[in-house]
């Protein structure tokens, strides 16, 4: 039984200590919402009283908050994981974050001698609970060896991507094309219906044809032809806008240091933005389909 901290119970963090806890592992969680330390007890695991008693209370410390700042308070604060994991312990980050603090927090993981994974997810809270996330990590060889057991226990599907780093760039390409090819899917919908298409003929051709994507046939943003789709529950989340919104950003962000023409995913981030200011940040990422329906002009 490996001795596991756990810092952020939140949608994601809560089944995947949960999921720890059930594969007979010792997990010591923390989260600033009280509540998600002792909804963890009662699952089995332990409620510690600050993030530096959860880093200290195993030879693996894991994170999963919402974004770059938190990461850094987390590692760096005087109370953090930096200033309290036990030494030579494993620290795997599975937050989506900025690649330049993914690389950041693990340099200064490595000047502590701790070895450092940065590995965040695919699946959705869904896949948390299921234990069937996807993990793409970044880091050293000896580090995903040791992490990887650990991982296997919350997910089904553990790539190693490369160096430091590695995984959340993967994870924000993978959003950036998510993103894109929701509105390209949306779009086509939106002309179909105009054109006087019924959506399930659309969708029978186009899941077989050329622009089949997960998008269409995963999640397809009308409501009708994927039953288990947000479409058909007035698009409650799911995945939100505003996540979807944070990975496009961090997307832009890293386009922009590394000179990479990523036109449509800063066309993708823009109408995201104008979706989540009407109001929508909650919602379903796919409901950008009655955004598109709304602005449409008037014929
Ligand atoms: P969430 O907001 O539900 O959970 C984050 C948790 O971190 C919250 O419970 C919050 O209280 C806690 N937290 C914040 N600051 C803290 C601190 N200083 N110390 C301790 N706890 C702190 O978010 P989530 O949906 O669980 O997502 C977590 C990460 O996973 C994000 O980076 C997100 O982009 C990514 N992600 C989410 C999904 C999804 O479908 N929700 C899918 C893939 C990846």
């Amino acid at each position: 039984m490996a001795r596991i901290g756990f810092i952020g119970l939140g949608n994601m963090g809560a089944p995947m200590a949960a999921n720890l806890v059930q594969a007979q592992q010792h997990v010591t969680g923390f989260d600033i919402l009280a509540r998600a330390g002792a909804a963890l007890a009662e699952k089995g695991g332990h409620a510690a009283a600050g993030i530096g008693e959860a880093a200290a209370a195993g030879e693996i410390v894991i994170t999963m908050l919402p974004a770059g700042p938190q990461v850094r308070e987390v590692y760096f604060g005087p109370d953090g994981v930096l200033a309290h994991a036990r030494p030579g312990a494993l620290l795997i980050d599975c937050s989506t974050i900025d690649v330049e603090t993914a690389r950041a927090v693990a340099e200064a993981a490595a000047e502590k001698g701790f070895q450092m994974l940065d590995a965040p997810v695919s699946g959705g809270v869904i896949g948390a609970e299921a234990a069937s996330l996807t993990f793409m990590v970044g880091g050293d060889d000896d580090a995903f060896a040791r992490g990887e057991p650990v991982l296997r226990a919350m997910g089904k599907t553990i790539v190693h991507a490369g160096p430091s780093g590695s995984g959340q760039t993967a994870k924000i390409c993978n959003n950036m094309i998510l993103g894109a090819s929701m509105i390209a899917v949306c779009e086509g919908f939106a002309l179909a219906e105009k054109l006087g298409l019924p959506a399930q003929t659309l969708f029978d051709i186009c899941s077989k044809s050329t622009s089949q994507c997960w998008a269409m046939t995963g999640y397809c943003p009308v409501p009708g032809p994927v039953p288990a789709a947000p479409s058909n529950r007035g698009y409650a989340a799911g995945f939100t806008a505003a996540n979807m919104l944070k990975d496009l950003r961090l997307a832009q962000q890293a386009a922009g240091a590394a000179a990479a023409a990523t036109p449509l995913g800063a066309a993708a981030a823009n109408l995201y933005q104008l979706y989540v200011d009407s109001g929508a940040g909650g919602l379903d990422f796919s409901g950008i389909m009655q955004f598109l329906n709304r602005v449409a002009p008037a014929r």
